[in-house]
């Protein structure tokens, strides 16, 4: 069972589509796997239509709405990939996060980080945001960070545990700058999560020093 799920603002930017793509992809993976976020999500785009419908239409210029179409057929080809994952792949990875993802997970060029962890790089446009997979190693502790900017983690098997919480799959979990935390890897298998930064980690601890290079974005 789902137990931690975005914060109310973040559904409502999903939503209304200003999220960065980083958060909406992170919300977007969570709500693939969570009922009750996906109908928080359609009531408040229903909210958002009823709005937009009371406004006085204004009149597009040709140009605008060719420019519009340019984007679209820019943005088709994404949406056209067709990834091929594997059972295993297509059993974890949520729908659209599979569009990042491509292919099967035991293809993906997996960078060991330490012995804690290994990563894979999504592409995202944005520069200043990272998304990445990560594949932690069973009872692994994380070293202990703050960030500058926002984590959000999205559990896609396993779990781990941070401070009194438990998470697991479907899990999402949103940190900022004022909070430290340490997650603890479950014993019982290794934990895959996506894992989106908008500013690097700062490490506090011994081993963060000794780590701290590769978790730069
Ligand atoms: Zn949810």
């Amino acid at each position: 069972m789902i137990r931690h799920h975005p914060p109310f603002e973040m559904i409502v930017d999903y939503a209304t589509g200003v999220s960065g793509e980083g958060v909406a992809l992170a919300v977007a993976t969570h709500a693939a796997l969570c009922p009750m976020c996906r109908a928080q999500i359609a009531d408040v785009e229903a909210v958002g239509g009823a709005l937009l419908e009371e406004i006085e239409p204004a009149p597009i210029s040709d140009g605008l709405l060719a420019s519009i179409m340019d984007r679209l057929d820019d943005e088709l080809p994404a949406d056209a990939r067709k990834p091929r994952p594997d059972r295993e792949t297509a059993r974890l990875i949520p729908s659209p996060l599979l569009r990042y993802v491509e292919s099967s997970l035991a293809d993906q060029p997996w960078r060991s980080v330490g012995r804690m962890f290994h990563e894979v790089r999504l592409p995202l446009s944005g520069k200043n945001v990272k998304a990445s997979l990560m594949k932690l190693r069973p009872g692994s502790l994380m070293p202990r960070h703050t960030h500058r900017g926002h984590e959000v983690t999205v559990v896609l098997a396993g779990g781990y545990r941070d401070g009194d919480q438990q998470y697991a799959r479907g899990d999402f979990s949103a940190k900022d700058s004022a909070d430290m935390h340490q997650p603890i890897v479950d014993d019982d298998g290794e934990c895959l999560c996506l894992v989106i930064l908008d500013a690097p980690l700062r490490l506090t601890g011994a081993v963060g020093r000794l780590v701290n290079p590769f978790l730069r974005i």
